[in-house]
């Protein structure tokens, strides 16, 4: 692709920022260790190139920069060198734990640097999710530093710092995927541990706008791709050819999609392009991998965002082929989820899982009930386990969450019937909230009397005495029950 002469980036005329000042461009040289190798040798220090103003700087001299063009495909070793205080970059956003592992390995003698979402949504004014640190230093080195630390991955291996409950996510540079990479028979990256410098790490990024580099000791920030541009003009890019990096990692497919829900960003239109063709391609993704983007994609405070977008485009179906589309109940468990995250209260991929499988579920209890000539109870429980296998191939929800699932499920079924001796029983299981829960989004989704969800509302309120009456009143002449419906359908 694109031509191999140095390319300037961003335009250093324009402000960044409507409310900074004008010239936010560092006139400083780097700072010593973004100069050093990944083995820990000084390369050339930045050289002046004569067009190009102060600000730009090459951290490569001619022949390494070339070398790294041919390797890459792409124009690189240009960087582009701001003072993060004129971008409005809150300190008091910046994690502690997060300074003080760059602080220590900047000590150590190594290259540190926040990078990826945590210095994009800084640039946004936005709290980050988490502060990832890029390095020099290998897993190995980062975990003889810290302490409490570990090593996480496989395919892409990475040291975990931690500060109690807060973990610093530490990776070390890597190079952008050359020939000798490991991949499957479709091109998918399979291990991408190959270290790299930091110039390489950058270019082996996903998105523009996710391949910035803070130093929040120095405050600067290292722009190699016009990320900060792309910020400013709020928009997902991919870094090099777009078709290229969804065939090496079709995961990026769904972060393009989450980073839309999540930031309002437009999506380059390279990026929806071959959609259909790389949603095949997810097929190729471990079901574990999955998980990992299902719960960032849907238990971060924009599920319904991202399953409104998702709905769109035949990812939806690829990760869940046994949802029906345009179900009532995903959109609204979807927001459920966000407002609860709003206000602090505990989410899990369980509950959501139970949203999206609950209609295959339903249809399974039928088929097995009916033709298959199993009673009711057993019929839900292997209903259950077929539909949380089937769905499981695809995303690898941990078998931890079953029995939740299940629970919620099957106990639908007793919160319709409300037999009264069981009454006080379901109100005393570990379950009961979430099955309740469960119940009131069927309920708001249309699929339910409203009458039920407004008298299991008011029996879990009710003072004792109270509550025995309720429960007696559900009890006609003749040992018949009374109010609300007796059978409802599934959905
Ligand atoms: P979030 O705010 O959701 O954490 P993030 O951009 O930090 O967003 P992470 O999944 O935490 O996303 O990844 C951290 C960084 O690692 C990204 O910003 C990006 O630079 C890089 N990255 C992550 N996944 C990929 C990928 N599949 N391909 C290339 N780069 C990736
Ligand atoms: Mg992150």
């Amino acid at each position: 692709m694109a031509a191999k002469t140095p390319r300037l980036l961003t335009n250093a005329a324009a402000p960044l920022f409507e409310r900074n000042q004008p010239s936010n461009w560092a006139k400083r040289p780097l700072p010593s260790h973004a100069l050093a190798s990944t083995d820990g040798q000084r390369l050339a220090g930045p050289k002046a190139v004569d067009a190009p103003p102060s600000c730009y700087h090459f951290l490569f001299p001619p022949p390494l920069y070339a070398q790294f063009e041919d390797a890459l495909d792409i124009d690189t070793a240009t960087a582009t060198q701001l003072a993060s205080k004129p971008l409005n970059i809150s300190q008091e956003l910046v994690d502690p734990n997060a300074m003080d592992v760059v602080a220590k390995l900047k000590q150590a003698g190594y290259q540190a640097w926040l990078v990826g979402g945590c210095v994009r949504d800084l640039l946004l004014g936005t709290s980050p999710k988490d502060f990832d640190v890029a390095t020099n230093a290998t897993p190995e080195q980062v975990r003889s530093l810290f302490r409490r630390s570990r090593m996480v991955g496989r395919r892409f291996k990475i040291a975990h710092v931690r500060y109690g409950r807060d973990v610093i996510e530490v990776s070390t540079f890597r190079k952008a995927p050359a020939g000798n990479v490991k991949t499957n028979g479709n091109g998918v990256i399979l291990r991408d541990n190959a270290y790299g410098t930091l110039d390489e790490d950058a270019f082996r990024r996903d998105f523009t706008v996710n391949a910035l580099y803070y130093d929040p000791h120095e405050e600067l920030i290292l722009d190699y791709v016009g990320g900060i541009e792309d910020i400013k003009r709020r928009r997902l890019k991919f870094i090099g050819e777009a078709r290229e990096r969804l065939v090496e990692d079709p995961v990026r497919l769904l972060r393009a999609i989450r980073f839309q829900a999540k930031l309002g960003f437009a999506l380059d239109a390279a990026i929806t392009e071959d959609a259909a063709a790389i949603t095949v391609r997810l097929q190729d993704i471990p079901s574990a991998r999955l998980f990992d983007e299902f719960s960032k994609m849907f238990l971060t405070g924009y599920a319904a965002n991202a399953w409104h977008l998702l709905e769109r485009t035949p990812i939806a179906k690829a990760l869940f082929p046994n949802t029906p589309a345009q179900d009532p109940l995903v959109p609204l468990a979807m927001l459920n989820t966000d407002r609860r995250i709003a206000i602090g209260r505990p989410v899990t991929a369980g509950f959501l899982l139970a949203v999206l499988l609950w209609a295959d579920y339903g249809a399974r209890v039928k088929a097995l009930s009916s033709t298959g000539g199993m009673g009711l109870p057993e019929a839900s429980l292997v209903a259950a386990h077929e539909a949380l296998l089937a769905q499981r191939r695809i995303i690898a929800l941990p078998r931890r969450h079953f029995g939740f699932i299940t629970d919620i499920w099957r106990l639908q079924r007793l919160l319709e019937e409300r037999r009264p001796r069981r009454v006080a029983k379901l109100l005393q299981h570990a379950k009961f909230r979430a099955a309740y829960d469960f119940l009131l989004l069927r309920t708001e989704a249309g699929l339910l009397d409203a009458n039920l969800a407004d008298w299991w509302t008011a029996v879990q309120k009710a003072p004792a005495d109270c509550q025995a009456e309720m429960i007696a009143a559900l009890k006609q002449p003749g040992g018949r029950r009374s109010g609300g419906k007796r059978r409802h359908r599934h959905r």
